[in-house]
């Protein structure tokens, strides 16, 4: 029995939360396995309840339970503000942080149904099984900034860099053992010919490597990294890299695939892994039944896998998203000439069926 804090969030958050516990569902029928849910306010709608983005009570039931599964949070309401009050700054953040979760898988496959939805040559994707493993509690965004008014009267704002040999190690740890159980090659991603974390960041890299001789490692320059991402994708197998290259890279990287509707993340390192889509609460499509709930899903996946030990029942929800697309269903998003076009709902209650 696994139990699981879900925070649906704003936006189309509910709905493909729903959608991934329509399929979750459907694994208890098939598998035997028993999940507990319990829902907590998260984000914008959690604000407007209690006048904090991330409650304690959300807080605890997070750490009370053996995974999160997120929705999305967010919208123009809320973008008005202080930071801290924010959906984004004052509830995702920090929840990344006391879940302890210093590394974020992001998957960027692509199905074989959907090899024309990508804006790049069938070619070039086609195959395509990336795995972005990004730092994701160091880096610039958590070091210390500030703002001061210099004597001309102009004022300078500082964000600074900052990592330690500890917070490598781990990450880099993740990578190489991610690769063990796929083609054995880790790419890690810097700026070393500029950066001093960079290169403190490659030395200990090389470091991890060697307790990894099975392990390919090759070095590669974020610049020339976003470069060969739209030039030949396939040469990646792990990718790692820092905080913020990671953020950039992986959005890259998503979009090679077709739709940012398809794919999922998953935050390990605590003892509660975060599984969550990769895109935010499309408050343009939220309420119409119309936003794809595959990556919501595919997250749930990923936590059958990462978190509950269960490989085969992650297998069984894979290879029933890849079904479906085979046979022709389509949210809005990835429609195609020929296709059938599905909500929210159905698309899930499809997937859900075909396990
Ligand atoms: P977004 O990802 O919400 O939407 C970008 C575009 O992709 C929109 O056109 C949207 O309709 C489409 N889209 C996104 N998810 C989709 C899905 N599942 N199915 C079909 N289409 C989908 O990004 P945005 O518009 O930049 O941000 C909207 C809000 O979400 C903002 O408040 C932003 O801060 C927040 N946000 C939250 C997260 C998060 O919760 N992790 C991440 C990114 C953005």
């Amino acid at each position: 029995m696994y139990t699981i804090t879900l925070l649906p969030g704003d936006g189309i958050g509910p709905e493909v939360v729903a959608g991934a516990m329509q399929v979750l569902q459907a694994v208890q029928e098939r598998t035997g396995v028993q999940f507990v849910t319990r829902e907590a306010l998260f984000g914008g709608c959690a604000y407007d309840a209690t006048g904090s983005p991330f409650p304690k009570e959300t807080q605890k039931l997070c750490q009370e339970g053996d995974a999160v599964l997120l929705g999305a949070v967010g919208g123009p309401k809320w973008d008005a503000l202080p930071v801290e009050q924010r959906p984004e700054a004052g509830a995702l953040l920090p929840l990344r942080k006391q879940l302890g979760a210093f590394a974020n898988l992001r998957p960027s496959l692509i199905f074989s149904a959907l090899s024309d939805a990508s804006t790049l040559k069938r070619e070039v994707v086609e195959g395509l099984d990336i795995m972005v493993v990004r730092e994701l509690t160091g880096g610039v965004y958590f070091g210390p900034k500030h703002r001061e008014t210099l004597p001309d009267g102009s004022v300078k704002a500082v964000d600074v860099m900052e990592y330690s040999t500890n917070e490598i190690e781990r990450v880099a740890r993740v990578a190489f053992d991610l690769a063990r159980k796929r083609s054995s090659r880790v790419t890690s991603v810097d700026k070393a010919n500029v950066l001093e974390s960079s290169r403190l960041w490659r030395e200990v890299v090389t470091s991890v490597a060697g307790e990894y001789p099975d392990v390919e490692l090759n070095h590669i320059l974020v610049d020339n990294c976003a470069m060969q991402l739209v030039r030949y994708p396939q040469q990646f197998d792990v990718m790692l890299t820092e905080n913020m290259f990671g953020d950039i890279l992986s959005d890259l990287a998503s979009q090679l695939t077709g739709s940012i509707g398809m794919l999922p993340s998953a935050s390990l390192g605590g003892k509660v892994g975060l599984y969550e889509p990769i895109h935010g609460s499309a408050p343009d499509i939220s309420g119409q039944n119309l936003a794809n709930p595959i990556a919501t899903i595919m997250s749930a996946a990923m936590m059958l896998r990462y978190s509950f030990d269960l490989p085969q029942a992650a297998d069984l929800v894979e290879q029933a998203v890849a079904g479906v697309l085979e046979e022709g269903y389509r949210t809005k998003d990835i429609m195609q000439p020929g296709m059938k076009q599905v909500g929210t709902k159905e698309m899930a209650e499809l997937i859900g069926v075909r396990l």
